[in-house]
């Protein structure tokens, strides 16, 4: 069995034919998972006892004539910021490095729920922290596409994994672009769902008013079922929407055409020739399917970045306060004092960036500060979502590019942390504004490396976004 090529309906098929047992498989994903390992540092850590667990039960419904779900079967690896109960747990970081997660994240209840078989717990950037997974204290991804490349970030490993082959689908967490592009650096669809269409109840916070979980996959219907499978409301999660998510799955053969289909003026100044040449070409392709293609404009783009990285900041530095060395994390062991303990643990625990951000949030929320920074920030974010509701009282959904430019050279960013911010431009503001968007693979540059193309809908429209980049997909 192709393992690196396996798509969930085919897994689906062979368990039901019993031409493969779910235990079967799952040994044999963990096998290959573990042995490519090294070529990536996709994962973190594997988890072959819960796994086999959970595999075994998948057999069981199956023999015994019972529905087995949604993912029965399927090799699912996730983002090391989720919890899973009894594993490791360590956001990538030097200060969790030994903790163990104490329950589950709604999101990994689900896909176990549905037959989902968790192998292992991706490698990321630190507390999501980072667009290239260079922050990680366990040491970089390889893009698999191109290895003296990053994967993109914050969700590397989830995207390296799935592009790699070792798992079918992942999850990712999306503050500000960490699942759309690391998806387009490695050449495969991600989707952030509307803000709180999926609970973030067990992901580490990073900002909380912009976290996502959602999903990572080589099709768009892989995405999709997952997706189904993690949505809804959760009583664990204040902000969790009560919207039901339609069947996206079904809707995603349905046709497109006649849809209004709107480009960002701002989104296209700036861009390498060779990402503008290929997103030129795939809307061109919508083009064809019989969608009207407009110009639009989001005139508060400019002030992006610097509104995203005040407030991000902001809730980073509220966030993190709680790795104090008392309780989750790995104790300082050279503190006399309790003042030491805290300053000596964080200190010793944390990596540049997360130092650089705590400082940051603590800064732009002093008094005095404040209100010129933290509160503009928020009023910059109002602005920017209200572009965008205007924007589609004109059009159906925004196609835009993921990342200004494709997957970099390691190393290449790394000592210039502003540059690696305005590499964020395109995924921040629909972050902010809190609406669906998605990368789906539009082509590659001249050197082979992967472009995605973005997709933003409005609020709660997920449906309408999966399948336009369905109808993409087949046409492609
Ligand atoms: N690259 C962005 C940052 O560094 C986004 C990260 C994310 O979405 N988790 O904050």
């Amino acid at each position: 069995m192709q393992l690196a090529s396996l798509t969930i309906p085919e897994i689906r098929a062979q368990l039901l034919s019993r031409a493969i047992s779910a235990v079967e498989l799952t040994e044999q994903a963990l096998r290959f998972a573990e042995a490519e390992n090294p070529k990536t540092n996709a994962y973190l850590h594997f988890c072959p006892e819960r796994a086999l667990e959970k595999a075994r039960a998948v057999d069981a419904r199956i023999a015994g004539g019972e529905e087995p779900g949604a993912l029965a079967g399927v090799p699912v690896a996730v983002k090391d910021v989720i919890l899973a109960q009894g594993l490791r747990m360590t956001c990538a970081s030097r200060l969790l490095e030994h903790f163990v997660a104490p329950y589950d994240a709604t999101a990994v209840t689900r896909l176990e729920q549905a037959g989902g078989i968790i192998i292992g717990k991706t490698n990321c950037d630190e507390f999501a922290m980072g667009s290239s997974n260079e922050n990680s204290a366990f040491g970089p991804v390889r893009n698999p596409v191109a290895p003296d490349r990053v994967p993109g970030g914050s969700s590397g490993g989830s995207a390296a994994a799935v592009a790699q082959g070792t798992a079918v689908v992942s999850l990712g967490s999306d503050t500000g672009g960490s699942i759309r592009q690391p998806a387009s650096f490695c050449g495969v669809v991600g989707v952030t769902p509307t803000y709180g269409r999926v609970s973030r109840y067990g992901l580490a916070a990073f900002a909380s008013s912009l976290d996502h979980i959602g999903p990572l996959a080589r099709s768009v219907h892989d995405a999709a079922v997952l997706l189904q499978v993690i949505a809804g409301r959760d009583e664990a999660d204040a902000t969790s929407a009560f919207a039901p998510l339609p069947d996206c799955t079904a809707e995603l053969t349905a046709p497109v055409a006649g849809m209004k289909l709107g480009l960002p003026r701002e989104y296209f100044n700036g861009l390498s020739s060779e990402v503008g040449g290929v997103i030129e070409r795939a809307v061109e392709t919508y083009r064809k399917l019989g969608c009207e293609i407009t110009w639009i404009s989001l005139p508060a783009t400019a002030y992006a970045v610097a509104c995203y990285y005040i407030i991000c900041t902001a809730e980073a530095s509220s966030n993190l306060a709680r790795y104090d060395g008392v309780r989750y994390t790995t104790r300082s062991e050279s503190a006399e004092t309790l003042s030491d303990l805290y300053r000596n643990t964080r200190g010793e625990g944390f990596g540049a960036e997360c130092k650089r951000r705590v400082m940051l949030g603590t800064y732009v929320l002093s008094a005095g500060y404040y209100d010129a920074y933290y509160l503009k920030a928020q009023k910059v974010r109002t602005l920017i979502a209200r572009d965008f509701a205007s924007a589609f009282q004109q059009v159906d959904a925004i196609l835009a590019p993921v990342s200004p430019f494709p997957a970099f050279k390691l190393g290449e960013k790394l000592d210039d942390p502003m540059a690696m911010y305005l590499s964020d431009i395109y995924t921040i503001t629909g972050s902010l504004a809190g609406i669906p968007c998605m990368s789906v693979p539009c082509g590659t540059t001249g050197d082979g490396l992967p472009v995605g193309l973005q997709i933003m809908a409005p609020h709660f429209e997920e449906a309408r976004m999966l399948r336009l980049a369905a109808a993409y997909e087949r046409a492609e």
